[in-house]
């Protein structure tokens, strides 16, 4: 299949790309690593008018830690160079250990996390780890710029909070305590294939063993990356035994919403929920031991 016809721009400046976007809104398009567009383009389930090219636009790809500890992550830097960056893999090492699960290396060489995270697939690994880690996403349009937390950001399957002139243009995680440690496990077919089910988990844990703090998301497990407060909230104030791990994966079970795809089953989603919850639990408190 061959896209249809689409004006082309590749402006130099990130206020060019926005000035751009706001003059054809909701007609124009974003291109970042093409990873996800272009095929959409050519199978025409996706027919911009107009795509805005940000691979010109300089600026967009950095990252570095900034003087709180929080690592910001400039939404054009390609996966695979997050995947191997020593800064992120020394204050977030949960980054690498997922992208690795995202695709295949072509694709990770030329796809970038802003577009990952724009695109808002259910099923795919990097928006549920950005909700285990609290993250932040850069808004910008002409108008100015504007935070929004990722529990806010994804609002459905390939829907986002970004309004017709905004571009993702940062993704800031905040620096993890001392004594956190982090896992991100999935279950798939074949490796590069988007998970069956996807958990990040991030548990802190006090001088004594006891959790202080965890988090826990999902991808593949409902029509957005899926938070699992209520577990998270179960395992606070415990020492992350089997028993309090059991107790948190039964009820990551009951807060995902899968919807089933030709390879798994809502049920079987489910199951596999809890299953991948807990493994994820014991390596994240193997770690931040
Ligand atoms: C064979 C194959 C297997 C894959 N498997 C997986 C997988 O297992 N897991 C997974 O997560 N992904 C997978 N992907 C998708 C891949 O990760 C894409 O690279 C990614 O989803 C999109 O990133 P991109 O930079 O290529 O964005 P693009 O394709 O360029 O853009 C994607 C969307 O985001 C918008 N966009 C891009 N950048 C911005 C921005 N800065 N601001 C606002 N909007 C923006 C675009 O307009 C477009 O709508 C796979 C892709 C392929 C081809």
């Amino acid at each position: 299949m061959k896209p249809a016809p689409f004006e082309w721009h590749a402006p130099d400046s990130v206020e060019a790309a926005l000035a751009l976007k706001a003059a054809h809104g909701d007609d124009a398009r974003f291109l970042a690593g093409g990873q996800s567009l272009v095929p959409a383009m050519n199978f025409r389930i996706a027919q911009p008018a107009v795509l805005v090219d940000l691979n010109r636009a300089p600026g967009l790809g950095t990252i570095a830690q900034d003087a709180e500890g929080a690592l910001r992550i400039g939404a054009m830097a390609r996966n695979a160079r997050i995947e191997r960056d020593a800064t992120a893999r020394g204050s977030h090492p949960i980054l690498a250990e997922a992208l690795h699960e995202v695709a295949h290396p072509q694709i990770r060489n030329r796809g970038t996390l802003g577009g990952n995270l724009a695109h808002a697939d259910p099923a795919s690994e990097m928006p549920a780890v950005m909700l285990a880690l609290g993250a932040r996403f850069l808004l910008r349009s002409l108008r100015g710029a504007r935070e929004v937390p990722a529990e806010e950001f994804f609002l459905g399957p390939l829907a986002t909070a970004l309004g017709p002139d905004e571009m993702l243009a940062e993704i800031r995680l905040p620096p993890l305590p001392p004594r956190t440690g982090t896992a991100f496990l999935e279950v798939a077919r074949r490796r590069g294939d988007y998970a069956m089910m996807g958990v990040a988990a991030v548990v802190t844990l006090d001088a004594d063993g006891r959790c202080t703090h965890a988090r826990i998301a999902c991808c593949s497990a409902g029509p957005t990356p899926m938070a699992a407060p209520l577990a998270a909230a179960a395992l606070e104030g415990s020492r992350l035994e089997e028993a309090d791990i059991a107790g948190a994966a039964a009820l990551v079970r009951q807060e995902v919403d899968p919807m089933g795809s030709v390879h798994a089953s809502p049920a079987y989603q489910r199951h596999l929920a809890g299953v991948v919850a807990a493994r994820a639990l014991r390596l994240a408190k193997a770690r931040a031991a």
